[in-house]
């Protein structure tokens, strides 16, 4: 089973990425992480990406498709879970394309949906660990340790896109073009709008209820 999540910056796309590979054994794929991988690591694709992804605007299309698209065939065999990634239609097809050429496809797409100021407040709390990109949050998901990873024991750091000018323009591009998406995976029959403003569990229910879990 493939699933995609679609959501503004603070949905809790990559928490419930996080669910579902417990309770489904998919592999989370977060586009935001693998680029913060490349730029850490000094790879081609991570320098090229860097300027675009400091600014908060989009990585071009061309750099971030052959990204995904390296780390599903890799990856794919028990199923993804893809966070961050598509954002732009050149993507969603691409997608589409290279699973049919795999024999494979999307099974669900889950719009976690939630006001702009509940994720302008949930932005300004999160904190991700270095190790993994493990996401916590000061006021909805506080690691046991202040400033420490529950799950791999590394060192929580905020983002250098999470300054609240970055945040707001990161937003405006979801809310202007990422989310026409949700047309197109509506016309294809796949899109479910789930309340991402309710509490982390409730949400998990809801997604589980929808992928069959
Ligand atoms: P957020 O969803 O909070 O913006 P991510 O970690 O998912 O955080 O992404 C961080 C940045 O990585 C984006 O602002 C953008 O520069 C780049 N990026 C991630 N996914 C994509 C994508 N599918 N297309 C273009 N750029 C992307």
């Amino acid at each position: 089973m493939n699933i995609i999540m679609i959501g503004a910056q603070g949905s809790g796309k990559g928490t419930q990425a996080e669910a579902l590979e417990r309770a489904k054994g998919l592999q989370p794929c977060a586009s935001g992480d693998l680029l913060r991988e490349h730029m850490a690591t000094g790879t081609p694709l991570g320098m090229e990406a860097r300027p675009y992804y400091e600014r908060g605007d989009l990585v071009p299309d061309g750099l971030v498709i052959q990204m995904i698209l390296d780390y599903i065939r890799e990856h794919s065999s028990h199923g993804i879970t893809l966070d961050g990634f598509p954002r732009t239609t050149p993507q969603a097809n691409a997608l589409d394309e290279a699973l049919r050429r795999m024999g494979q496809r999307i099974d669900h797409v889950l719009y976690l949906e939630a006001p702009r100021a509940l994720l302008l407040d949930r932005l300004g709390g999160r904190y991700i660990c270095r190790a993994h990109g493990h996401v916590w949050n000061i006021k909805t998901k506080k690691p046991q340790q202040p400033g420490i990873c529950d799950y791999d024991g590394s060192e929580l750091y905020q983002r250098s896109d999470d300054t609240p000018e970055k945040i707001a323009h990161r937003l405006d591009i979801f809310f202007n073009d990422t989310i026409k998406l949700l047309d197109f995976y509506s016309a294809q029959g796949k899109l479910t709008r789930i309340d991402a403003a309710q509490p982390i569990e409730v949400v998990t229910k809801a997604v589980l209820a929808t992928v069959g879990g």
